[in-house]
């Protein structure tokens, strides 16, 4: 298993489970505890666990709560559509939806060292920078417009659009076609 795989098996199992052993990691995954220390550390930085004794906890500034609103657009944050932005001081913002997660990206450029959106069919955490996001389909997702969903898996966005219509865009376009279309609307 390649080191991104695991590293994303251990954002899944973290997140269903909330708290793992190191050595639970370590056997399930047949590597060193050194090694899942290692994988460990971008989690840990992004925020999304905290370490404790001999292992690790899902970080509760990690889960959007309601009361957030969104830092873009001040809409309640819906837990299942939420755009996570780590900045460089450590703190967190939280966004409605993927559409306002790339605006506010813009807007804040540097400050941002990482952001964290959820995959659209398997609720699990994804890396926006090797995210498919999914534009101008029909399904109303009830958020901003226009809509951006995003998935983990390219197939899978892919199969969306055919199903529902759109187009799939990476990360960096994305981020482009977005501030366009807002900017086209003004
Ligand atoms: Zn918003
Ligand atoms: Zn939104």
């Amino acid at each position: 298993m390649l080191p991104v795989e695991r590293l994303q098996r251990i954002r899944e199992l973290v997140q269903k489970k909330k708290n793992i052993k190191i050595a639970d990691l370590s056997k399930e995954f047949g590597v060193s505890e050194m090694t899942i220390h290692r994988d460990l550390k971008p989690l840990v930085e992004e925020g999304l666990v905290v370490k404790t004794f001999g292992g690790i906890s899902l970080a509760k500034s990690a889960q959007p709560k309601l009361d957030h609103l969104c830092t873009y657009c001040y809409r309640p944050i819906h837990e299942k559509l939420a755009y996570r932005l780590i900045l460089r001081n450590n703190k967190i913002e939280f966004t409605c939806c993927a559409h306002c997660g790339l605006l506010r990206q813009r807007l804040l450029g540097e400050e941002v060292v990482h952001a964290i959106c959820y995959d659209f069919f398997r609720q699990t955490t994804i890396s926006a920078q090797l995210t498919s996001f999914v534009m101008d389909t029909t399904i109303d997702i009830g958020c901003c417009h226009p809509q951006v969903l995003t998935f983990e898996w390219k197939e899978h966005a892919d199969k969306f659009v055919k199903g529902f219509g759109g187009a799939v865009y990476s990360f960096d376009e994305a981020f482009k076609v977005v501030f366009e279309k807002m900017k086209g609307k003004n």
